[in-house]
């Protein structure tokens, strides 16, 4: 006998008949003599819709009101799941997040599991119930309710897995695993039967949106392996592990690109030491978080500094940035927001020399023009225009053989 998490997206509860297929599923699971813990997120757009409820009354929501009201998204989708499953003749138990005690820190609409109290899901497993989650949310030393972020019930199902000590861990969507790119962007992407930790990583923070990344964080150090595949079928998905396990010749496993960024350009500051640190000192003081960085001295001893940022940080960073570049003596801020990160991810990267170089040829070769370049052990970046996005892709993806990839 094993205990199972299992977790199904939204989309995989959107609709009745999509809830019954999921007690069956669940059921399957049951009958071959498992305990079951299942995690949901609501039905469909649901926190969307709610988030848009929300928006019409308020443009700078409380947020405690803001976690009360989007945890009703997923006390509905555990409710009828556990009525789908019962209608069927099995027992099952739908529990929230601080009926299981899923204790949070006390930072609202991005909380962190700090403790989950076993004992209530035990005690529900041993009558024979299948024990059904909310996803998403959790309580925090006031006992007022929390939320984990958006996609935040992958990182429920992991910590639940990881509190639990589960055989298995599970993730259920619309996607049946792991590609080496968008398959709705270049046809020719291919599955992969396993993925590292650290690529899963690397891709989920680069605009792949499969998974929560902060449960792949989570599942990498509690060294909980997670399969990723589809409720709608039963093809093989992906497993993500550790990378022992990894094909180490495969230099390059993905592509990726993200549209949502924007460059910033802080331009001829005066060349002294200290002005790089007080410039991004202030916007991480404020919860910006930058990606891209380049320095380059111009003439008369000052400096360009680029950056780039996430599109949804704009609007709060440019506040600061035209502070601090009018503290610093900069000249001139200039934003760009028509530009797109495309990035290759390979944990062979390490050992294969040249992986770079063939990417920004590839690049040329198209005339893609390159703007800016950031590396990592495992991945590199690059800043180009918006336009080019999708065609850098699909060259990338075919110079790097990705639709040949052999596991
Ligand atoms: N329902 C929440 C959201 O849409 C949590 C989740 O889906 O994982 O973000
Ligand atoms: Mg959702």
């Amino acid at each position: 006998m094993a205990l199972i998490v299992q977790k199904y997206g939204g989309t995989s509860v959107s609709n009745v008949e999509r809830i019954n297929n999921v007690a069956d599923r669940i059921i399957s699971e049951y009958k071959k003599g498992n305990q079951m813990v299942i995690v949901v997120s609501a039905m469909g757009d649901s926190t969307d819709k709610l988030i848009d409820l929300m928006n019409q009354i308020t443009s700078n929501p409380d947020p405690r009101e803001a976690d009360m009201l989007l945890t009703t998204g997923e006390q509905v989708s555990i409710a009828l799941l556990s009525m789908a499953i019962q209608e069927k003749g099995y027992k099952a138990i739908s529990l929230t997040g601080s009926q299981v005690r899923i204790e949070t820190n006390d930072h609202h609409n991005h909380a962190e599991i700090m403790k989950i109290d076993n004992s209530r899901i035990n005690k529900e497993l041993a009558e024979g119930k299948i024990v059904v989650i909310a996803g998403f949310q959790g309580i925090n030393s006031h006992n007022d309710f929390t939320t984990l972020g958006r996609g935040g019930s992958d990182t429920t199902a992991v910590a639940l897995a990881a509190s639990l000590k589960a055989d298995r861990c599970e993730i259920y969507s619309d996607v049946d695993g792991i590609y080496t790119t968008d398959p709705r962007m270049v046809t020719e992407a291919s599955k992969l039967d396993f993925i590292s930790y650290e690529e899963m990583l690397e891709l989920a923070s680069l605009g792949a949106k499969v998974l929560h990344p902060r449960s792949v964080e989570l599942a990498k150090f509690y060294n909980i392996k997670l399969y990723i595949a589809s409720s709608f079928n039963n093809q093989p998905g992906t497993m993500v592990g550790g990378m022992d396990n990894m094909e180490k010749k495969r230099s390059v496993t993905g592509v990726t690109v993200d549209k949502e960024q924007v460059k910033v350009t802080v331009a001829k500051v005066p060349d002294q030491p200290g002005v790089a640190g007080k410039l991004f000192t202030k916007l991480a003081d404020n919860n910006i978080n930058v990606d891209m960085i380049i320095q380059n001295l111009q003439h008369n001893s000052k400096n360009d500094i680029t950056f780039t940022l996430h599109t949804n940080d704009l609007n709060k960073g440019i506040k600061y940035i035209e502070e601090i570049a009018e503290e610093l003596g900069a000249e001139n801020v200039y934003i760009d927001e028509d530009v797109a990160k495309v990035s290759i991810v390979g944990a062979g990267m390490i050992t294969t020399p040249g992986t770079a170089a063939k990417m920004f040829n590839i690049l040329g070769e198209n005339n893609i023009n390159i703007q800016m370049i950031s590396t990592a052990d495992i991945k590199v970046s690059c800043l180009i225009e918006k336009k080019h996005a999708d065609l850098a892709v699909k060259i990338l993806h075919e110079g790097f053989e990705l639709d040949k990839i052999k596991l």
